[in-house]
């Protein structure tokens, strides 16, 4: 369970997040939605503990019933908190020049200690699930190429086999498919609902695309100028309130 409770969050004068409450329970898959600016991922980041430099003013967050500490970097938040959360980027985050097989190892450690990768010292099991992982996204034949090879495609669904390796019971992905055509954001978010709906593991996206959020979402959060918008099946987010949404945003977000 994700919990977060009058979450405020200013940078300097503007107020970016405007107390924000709501519960994400687990083995749901929730849209993030809104406009450039609104705070999708300044919320999405205080929900690992990332809150940029400055603490957030006030409010809490928890997950799976343990408080997530606030106020800085990711070393702050604890080890076995990043563990049950995985965090999913639009620009992938792969370690170009290691192997594919060597970026899905890595969700073994945390983001922290990416030595140990780096020397090889993983076990024939470790190895062994890292390859049912890389099956899992379709891509075990890709294993020993370099990540940086790799399209844009390819490289998300080795950030999801990462998530996977890492055992993660939340996956928050930041606009996971903006940087990728069509197909492979199709593919992309195919894998996420599946792993969702398969492992019961709870999925928060901030998503563009309303039409991609109705398709593999049930509920949206919607926010706008930092104040939460909606809370609720995307099915009663009518054209209207839609419009309302994106009203001083660009016609392209529609
Ligand atoms: P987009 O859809 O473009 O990704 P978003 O909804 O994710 O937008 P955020 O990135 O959360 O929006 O930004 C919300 C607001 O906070 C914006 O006005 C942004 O300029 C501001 N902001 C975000 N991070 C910082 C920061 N580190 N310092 C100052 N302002 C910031
Ligand atoms: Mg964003």
């Amino acid at each position: 369970t994700i919990i977060v409770e009058q979450l405020n969050k200013s940078f300097g004068h503007r107020q970016v997040l405007d107390d924000i409450g709501f519960k994400v329970t687990p083995g749901e898959m929730v849209a993030l939605i809104g406009p450039s600016g609104s705070g999708k991922s300044t919320l999405l980041r205080h929900l690992v503990g990332l809150t940029c430099g400055n603490r957030s003013q006030g409010g809490r967050v928890s997950i799976m019933g343990r408080e997530v500490q606030m106020g800085g970097r990711l070393r702050r938040a604890s080890r076995s908190q990043r563990c049950r959360t995985g965090y999913i980027f639009q620009q992938f985050n792969l370690v170009g020049r290691l192997s594919v097989m060597t970026n899905v190892l890595i969700g073994r450690l945390g983001s922290m200690s990416r030595g140990r990768a780096l020397l090889g010292r993983f076990s024939a099991d470790e190895r062994a699930r890292a390859r049912e992982c890389l099956a899992r996204v379709g891509l075990e034949e890709l294993a020993d190429q370099r990540a940086n090879t790799l399209s844009g495609g390819q490289q998300q669904r080795v950030a999801i086999a990462r998530v996977l390796m890492q055992d993660a019971e939340i996956i928050l992905a930041d606009e996971p498919i903006a940087s990728l055509d069509p197909r492979s954001a199709r593919e992309v978010m195919e894998i996420l609902e599946r792993i969702h709906r398969e492992d019961s593991r709870t999925v928060v996206v901030t998503l563009h695309q309303v039409e991609v959020a109705r398709r593999y979402c049930r509920r949206a959060i919607a926010l706008k100028e930092g104040r939460l918008y909606f809370d609720g099946p995307i099915a009663e987010l009518t054209d209207g309130r839609l419009q309302a949404l994106y009203e001083n945003a660009g016609l392209d977000e529609l």
